[in-house]
């Protein structure tokens, strides 16, 4: 088969640091900005994109928000933009997530293989021996 040209789903890390307290786990984390976007290519050579998305995705706990398209655009631009909290929609939760309860913080680790929760700072999963 002959390769000439075709359409590929191309992924794109923007450079953007940012340290926030995370508000699904409660640790620090980085926002790791992402673009995803559709690309055809000839000969190997992208020659347009479209149907770009942003996410960020927690350094943290691996939870992912939905960027608003225009502080993403404004980035992919090179420009300065200051990613606040209401720009985010979450799309996936994360490996891990705190709540306040008597006066403390509970952190709460999840397995992403079958959903199970708990406050136990257990290495496997008790219910399917996934890594925790
Ligand atoms: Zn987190
Ligand atoms: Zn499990």
């Amino acid at each position: 088969m002959i390769f000439i040209g075709g359409i590929s789903q191309g992924q794109k890390i923007l450079n953007y640091v940012k340290t926030v307290i995370c508000d699904r786990c409660g640790a620090y984390g980085r926002y790791q900005v992402m673009m995803t976007y559709m690309y055809f290519s000839f000969f190997f050579i992208p020659l347009f994109k479209w149907n770009k998305k942003f996410y960020v995705k927690m350094s943290c706990c691996e939870a992912v928000y939905e960027l608003n398209p225009e502080k993403g655009k404004a980035l992919a631009r090179g420009q300065q933009v200051d990613i606040t909290q209401s720009d985010l929609t979450l799309v996936q939760e994360g490996n891990r997530r705190s709540t306040y309860e008597n006066g403390a913080y509970k952190v709460w680790k999840k397995c992403v293989r079958c959903g199970y929760e708990t406050e136990e700072d257990f290495e496997y999963c008790p219910k399917c021996g996934g890594r925790l």
